[in-house]
């Protein structure tokens, strides 16, 4: 199963390097512009139109086709928001960045990158990005460098974990449950929603009538919000895909395409509440568990809509539909079994027991001979390529390993 993911580390720069990200960004710029004004989107025609005008910046050539992949990207993602229907600004890079696939190496325990004609920069590496590139079957295949941040492309093709059984996972506002007929456990998320109060209640309290100065205080408080929910996530993920692949269960997770339409104005529900259930992270975690899970070389299996249907009010054992009652909360109570289930429990059994169906009916030899690649998950599996369509084929650097 070929997996990719990013490792990254802070570094400080020098002014020739400083230079070689503006200089990038122009490139990007450049080739932004001649993409729009030829109604270029596709890389290939992208680097023929625009190639021989970046020939005027003083930059290693391979830097060239990046930026011109870099722009080719951009242009994509802002044609893929106009087929949808938002309103897009004319994309311009404002930040100075560097992405390269080329030229770097990575020797005595540092980066070396041409910073211009015959003149390289090594940045040290830490110990912890050292000690992930230098695992087994790791590749680095890019990097990019902004104004204090070093962020290497990974890739590792993982040999595919044989399943014998599968473990649900269940995501809701305050809780991550894992688990299936053997066993459930919980992650209780409730701080997130916590922290998530805080951050509304705050950025509400600034009274200042200048937009300028609430959109910083706004997006520092964001930053603030992102970064205490998400190591609570990431230790959360972390922790589900290794107990995963120990037990040797392949994950089945929830498709949650489509979600945001719940909570619609207009769909009779309040204005907070929108607001809880719509800044709540529905595709992180689940973003969190592919990779990682892709990356350790275990299946995902993700159920659509259809198949996860009545998942968290149908009793596990019999079938049954399963009764809420306002006195037990978050719990349900089983008329024909005659037992009080827990809410979240039982849609992680669930979805367990649908995956383990599919996964069977689907390809029953899957579970035993692993097939990497024919698998489900790698269907709608995110591929985080920094740099589209470069970043792919042939890599002419040498890594240390
Ligand atoms: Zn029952």
């Amino acid at each position: 199963m070929f997996a990719v993911k990013s490792v990254w580390q802070y570094y400080v720069p020098v002014a020739g390097v400083l230079r070689l990200l503006d200089l990038f960004r122009r490139m990007v710029n450049d080739s932004l512009r001649i993409g729009l004004l030829y109604d270029a989107l596709s890389l290939r025609k992208l680097s023929l139109l625009s190639y021989n005008q970046l020939a005027k910046y003083d930059s290693p050539s391979y830097y060239k086709l990046c930026a011109i992949s870099r722009a080719a990207g951009i242009l994509a993602a802002r044609k893929k928001s106009v087929r949808r229907g938002y309103v897009t600004r004319t994309p311009y890079a404002v930040r100075p960045q560097l992405v390269s696939c080329y030229g770097f190496k990575i020797e005595n325990g540092g980066l070396r990158i041409p910073v211009s004609r015959g003149k390289r920069f090594s940045i040290p590496l830490t110990n912890h990005t050292l000690q992930i590139i230098s695992q087994s079957g790791v590749k680095v295949r890019s990097f990019t460098l902004t104004r204090n941040r070093l962020s290497l492309c990974i890739a590792r093709d993982a040999p595919t974990v044989n399943c014998a059984s599968t473990v649900g996972v269940d995501r809701d506002l305050r809780n991550l449950t894992f688990g299936n007929d053997q066993e459930t456990s919980h992650y209780d998320l409730s701080k997130c929603v916590g922290i998530a109060k805080t951050s509304v209640r705050i950025v509400a309290s600034f009274r200042r009538n200048d937009d300028r100065i609430r959109t910083r205080i706004a997006s520092k408080y964001g930053e603030r919000r992102t970064s205490r929910t998400s190591n609570l996530l990431h230790n959360a993920t972390k922790t589900i895909v290794a107990l995963a692949v120990q037990r040797r269960t392949a994950i089945v997770l929830e498709k949650i395409e489509g979600i945001r339409s719940l909570y619609r104005k207009g769909n009779g529900q309040g204005r907070k509440y929108r607001g809880r259930m719509n800044g709540w992270s529905f595709g992180e975690a689940q973003r969190q568990i592919e990779y990682k899970a892709r990356w350790a070389g275990l299946p995902v299996i993700r159920l659509s809509r259809s198949e996860t249907r009545g998942s968290s009010v149908t009793c596990p054992r019999c079938g049954e539909r399963l009764q809420s009652d306002t006195q037990l909360e978050r719990k349900l109570w089983c008329g024909k079994c005659r037992v009080v289930m827990d809410r979240d429990r039982v849609a992680a059994v669930n979805l367990s027991r649908r995956g383990r169906v599919r996964f069977a009916r689907s390809r029953p030899p899957i579970l035993l001979e692993a097939q990497g690649g024919a698998f489900e998950a790698v269907k709608g599996n995110p591929m985080p390529t920094v740099i589209p369509g470069v970043d792919a084929p042939k890599l002419t650097h040498q890594t240390k390993s």
